[in-house]
């Protein structure tokens, strides 16, 4: 199963100094991270005596109402929004995930995907444990509170991601004591605040940012954060020579405005912009975003070639889930209940068309129809992510091998399929460089089908390997 969410952990000092309960932090920082998960939300809290919890199918605010959350006391807690893929949109797998053994309660949310989450599974049911749900986030629960009986926090966390395979970036509460950790890659996103009164943890800066905190830092690859006493602790319990930041992150994911390991996702997807632009010149009257995900990139794209930048395209932003009978007619109307042309700006016009990836190239074919309809004279156009030729199997639902139109099509097949006048995808080079971080740093698996660990049936990395050869 493979899931984007995100995740966030709050804990208070001291909580009569300052009136909003760690609850209301946490529920307005997954209003922060929706963007990140749209099927379930969930907040786990602790009062120094026992733990609550609150969680259901939907959207942050369809989830909870004032009377949960003041239901929910304590000066500690955690977060979660998910979404997943396959079928298994169902309660038992909303997080915070929650384990009661001997010694007290284990909460855990996470952010991720293990590759052996299922091989773990079959073991630890081997061995008597009882699952409810089928994450992998209960997985990594059973394995820390096996090793939590024998050993303290830092010990029992760094045994327990021995066996971990994947990208998981995890918020945890051991009774009342507030953790967060960081697989050894830096697969996914996860960084720390100052928040008044105490301390905040999340997948995007831009959680800290509505608590009206101030961004310590990432958390780094392989390190775990412990929050006792009013201190940070780190624990650096793995060093890996290089990480494997997902690029996707950057592409298509996180918010413009937040800041993932020390990179403003918004200048990135400018510096994309610009180098698609030179990368892939086109003669136009306008450049176009699709919207929201290409804005920034246009902007960028605009601004580089001297072409105007002009919508051509709106978004109804309060679709939601929206009812639709079947048929053509009524596909039609879905299609432009989400997103609508602005005729008058198209007209007789060629359009530079920006977007930030093409996964199936449904999205990009239906959208060029629409502009072409709109009275376009040509539409160029322009991806500002590489083909993506292979799956991920690190936490970004990107569909099986089948269905990447880019795994099966050159450039120019592609181009035909979505109807464009031309196509021009960004470049690996082009990527890295608007990234601003090492391309040893990066998990580019899903534009090279080679991945920074190793999984079955896939390519590893080869200067990787080479890299961790020095490093021994
Ligand atoms: P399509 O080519 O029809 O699969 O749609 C691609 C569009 O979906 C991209 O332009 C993105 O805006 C969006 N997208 C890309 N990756 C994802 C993802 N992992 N989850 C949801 N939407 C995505």
């Amino acid at each position: 199963m493979r899931e984007e969410c995100g995740v966030v952990g709050v804990v208070k000092q001291d909580a009569n100094s300052h009136p909003v309960p760690a609850a209301l932090q946490i529920y307005y920082a997954l209003y922060a991270l929706q963007h990140r998960g749209q099927e379930s939300s969930g907040i786990s809290v602790h009062n120094g005596r026992e733990p609550r919890a609150f969680k259901g199918m939907g959207l942050v605010p369809e989830v909870f109402n004032k009377d949960d959350l003041v239901e929910l006391k304590g000066n500690v807690g955690i977060g979660h929004v998910r979404y997943s893929t396959s079928g298994d949109s169902k309660i038992e797998n909303c997080q915070p995930f929650i384990v009661t053994y001997k010694s007290g309660t284990v909460a855990i949310a996470h952010n991720g995907n293990l590759v052996n989450g299922m091989d773990l599974r079959n073991g630890l049911e081997a061995e008597g444990h009882v699952f409810v749900a089928n994450s992998d986030t209960e997985v990594i629960a059973h394995l820390l509170v096996k090793e939590l009986l024998k050993h303290e926090p830092p010990e029992a966390m760094r045994n327990v991601m021995k066996v971990l395979n994947g990208s998981y970036s995890l918020v945890i509460m051991i009774d009342d004591l507030l953790m967060a950790v960081r697989d050894p890659y830096g697969f996914k996103p996860l960084c720390i605040g100052e928040i008044e009164s105490g301390y905040a943890v999340a997948s995007e800066s831009v959680a800290i940012d509505t608590l009206n905190g101030s961004l310590i830092r990432d958390v780094k690859p392989g390190e775990l954060i412990i929050f006792r006493d009013g201190e940070i602790e780190s624990h650096q319990l793995f060093n890996e020579p290089c990480c494997a930041h997902c690029v996707f992150e950057y592409v298509y994911f996180a918010r413009p405005d937040s800041i993932i390991d020390g990179q403003l996702v918004y200048r990135v997807r400018e510096r994309i912009g610009e180098h698609l632009s030179r990368e892939h010149p086109v003669d136009a009257d306008m450049v176009s975003p699709v919207p929201d995900s290409g804005i920034t990139s246009a902007i960028g794209y605009s601004r580089e070639s001297h072409i105007d930048y002009e919508e051509s395209l709106m978004k109804n932003r309060y679709i939601g889930r929206t009812f639709i009978l079947p048929g053509q007619a009524m596909r039609e109307t879905a299609v432009r209940l989400k997103m609508n042309t602005i005729d008058e700006n198209i007209k007789g016009k060629s359009v530079v068309l920006v977007d930030d990836s093409i996964v199936r190239g449904t999205t990009s074919r239906r959208i060029i129809d629409m502009v072409r309809k709109a009275g376009a004279n040509a539409v160029h156009a322009r991806i500002g992510s590489p083909p993506i030729i292979a799956p991920c199997y690190l936490g970004i639902d990107m569909s099986s091998r089948d269905e990447l139109i880019a795994a099966h099509k050159t450039v120019s097949g592609v181009e035909a399929v979505i109807n464009a006048d031309s196509l021009g995808y960004l470049s690996i080079d082009g990527l890295v460089s608007a990234i601003g971080l090492d391309r040893d740093d990066l998990c580019l698996g899903c534009l090279t089908g080679a991945y920074p660990v190793d999984i079955p049936g896939e390519q590893t990395c080869q200067r990787r390997q080479l890299k961790l050869h020095e490093f021994e």
